[in-house]
Formats: structure tokens, sequence, C-alpha cells
């Protein structure tokens, strides 16, 4: 069980304390409980420490600061053992209920099982839309399936978690590369319940740069819209061209042509500089992979003996 956290100091004995009741029916597994403190600034660390004290299933890694929640699932695998491995959100909107629903699929022989939200309690219209818009853009532009209203809430078994962990793109969109990975997977579908307490960690410009994280890594539908529309400028300024000859020469017209000049000027400019903007965003994330940072790092650690595979 791999549970980011970032200021949920709240909410983390309620989830504790439904996660466990969980865990006690499904009393078959052996969980374990990674919580991955993403540089939380509230309470949230001392509360992760002293339930780790309580209860040895409790494992915690406090990421050195804030690295963001798709970097905190990824140490949350590193650090992840066992057979299988859910992802789930620590503001309880993913209900740790339907876990045993998700092992389930697995027991069948599925090896990644999605949690699709059909329903969203408590979110904004705004989130809504944004939503929408976000899954029917990444749907259009993205040359692979993803899967729609899914968030990170999923489980999968040993052989994807291996597979996954070789992804170690730093501009890391999870849903993506879950969904192009392959292997046996299924959806199940959920409520998806408001937050338990506080407010929501993504805020406008994060849920932005996600998108545009999801989009950059996963299709290069922005650099085939520059050829294109550079084609069809230059089939229209051709036109334009023969015209310009005409007029000068067959109908000896004098143009004054100013202002035609200026408007094409302005409009080839527009779209020149926006084209190198696409391009140097894919510039921008070759160097950043070039530079080979480590993702994130390790402030500290409680209840894990084994080596993290950083
Ligand atoms: N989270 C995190 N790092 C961040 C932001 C969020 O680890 O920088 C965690 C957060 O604690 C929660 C999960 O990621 O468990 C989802 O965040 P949130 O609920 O704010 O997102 P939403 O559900 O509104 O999309
Ligand atoms: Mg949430």
């Amino acid at each position: 069980m791999i549970i980011p956290c970032y200021n949920e100091s709240e909410t983390i004995y309620e989830f504790y304390r439904r996660m466990a009741g969980v865990a006690e029916k499904a009393g078959d597994y052996l969980f374990e409980f990674i919580f991955v403190n993403d540089g939380s600034r509230d309470d949230t660390a001392l509360r992760l420490n002293e339930l780790s004290e309580r209860d040895l299933r409790v494992k915690v890694v406090h990421l050195a600061r804030n690295m963001g929640h798709q970097i905190a699932i990824t140490a949350g695998m590193d650090f992840a053992g066992g057979d299988m491995v859910v992802i789930i959100d620590a503001d309880l909107q993913d209900p740790p209920e339907e876990i045993p629903r998700m092992l389930e699929k697995m027991e069948q022989g599925f090896d990644l099982v999605h949690a699709q939200r059909t329903r969203r309690d408590g979110e904004s219209g705004f989130k809504l839309a944004t939503a929408w818009l976000f899954y029917k853009l990444m749907r259009r532009l993205s040359t692979r399936d993803i899967v729609e209203n899914c968030g990170d809430f999923r489980a999968f078994n040993e052989k994807v978690l291996k597979v996954v962990r070789k992804f170690r793109e730093r501009h890391r969109f999870m849903r993506g590369i879950f969904a192009i990975i392959g292997f046996r997977q299924c959806i199940i579908q959920y409520d998806r319940d408001r937050r338990y307490a506080g407010s929501t960690n993504y805020p406008f410009h994060k849920m932005l740069s996600l998108a545009i994280n999801a989009i950059l890594s996963f299709s290069s539908s922005p650099i085939r819209f520059i050829t294109w529309t550079s084609f069809t400028l230059w089939a229209v300024s051709l036109i334009y061209l023969v015209k310009a000859l005409l007029d000068h020469f067959v109908f000896q017209v004098t143009v004054p042509g100013w202002t035609s000049i200026i408007i094409l000027m302005t409009f080839y400019n527009g779209i020149i500089l926006f084209s190198i903007g696409i391009i140097g965003s894919y510039v921008g994330r070759t160097f950043e992979q070039a530079q080979g940072r480590p993702l994130y790092w390790v402030g500290d650690t409680r209840n894990i003996d084994r080596e993290g595979n950083e």
C-alpha cells in the first residue's frame, strides 16, 4: 500500500483507522502501509512517526522536501515489496474499502486494476470541468489509451511494479505510464468521496503542469501541429505571392502593401514564437533528463529495513 501525503495531518489518523479496518477484514493478506511524506509543512511527519511506533506495518519515507504527488508515488514504489501494490491517496477520496474488490480482481488473474470514479462528490464545478477537458484532450492528442476518470488509485502485482520502476523520466505522469505498459488490465468502478479534511493540494498551477506533462510526455502531436500549420501557412503565402506578382506586373496597380505586410509579419511572428515555445519545452525536458539528477531524495525513514531502488 503506497500512500502519498502532503499536509494531511488532519486526515492521517482517520485514514489509518479505516485502512486498518480493511486490512483486518482481508485477513489472508499481509499488509504494509508505506506512507510517503512529501515534505509536509504541518504535523503529518510527527503523526506518521507516531503511527510507525504503534504499528510495525506502518513504514514511512520522509522525502527531504516537497517533490510533488507523482514523484511521491514513485518513491513509494521504489520502497514497496510484496506480491501486490496498491496506490491510494491519503485524503480518503479513494475509499480504502474498495481495495478488497481490487485484490479479488488480481486473484482472478489481472495484473493491473484501475479504479475508475463514476461520481465525484464535493469537488468544484471548475475541477470537474477541467478534469473533463483534460481527459478529452488527452485522448485526442495521445496516441495511446488512457483510462478516463482514473486517478492514481490502482492495484498491480510485482511484475508490473518491476516494469514501472524502470520508467525514470523526470516529468512523469503515472497514469500515462500505466496506460502504455500492457499486461492484463481491468477497471473497477467506484464513487469518489469528498475529502475527509483540508482542501485539495492540487491548485490550478499544479493541475496545469500535470496536464502539460501528460501531453508532452505521451504525445508528439504538438510537434506535428507545428509541421502542419507551417505547411498550411506556406501554401497560403504562396497564393498571396502570386497575387502580389500579378498585381505588380500584369495589372500594374501600385500596391501600398504596408498594411498587409504588417499583418503578415505579426501573424507569422506569432506562429513562429509559439512554435519555438513548443520546441523549447521538449528541448528543456531533454536537458533536464540529460542532467540525470535523482528524482527525489529521502530525508529519513521509519520501519524500513530494505534498500530503496532510488
Ligand atoms: N500530494 C503529495 N504531494 C503534493 C500534492 C499532493 O503527495 O505535492 C498527495 C496528497 O496528500 C493526496 C494526494 O497526493 O494524498 C492527492 O492530492 P489531492 O487530494 O490534493 O489532489 P486531488 O484529489 O484534489 O486531485
Ligand atoms: Mg484528493
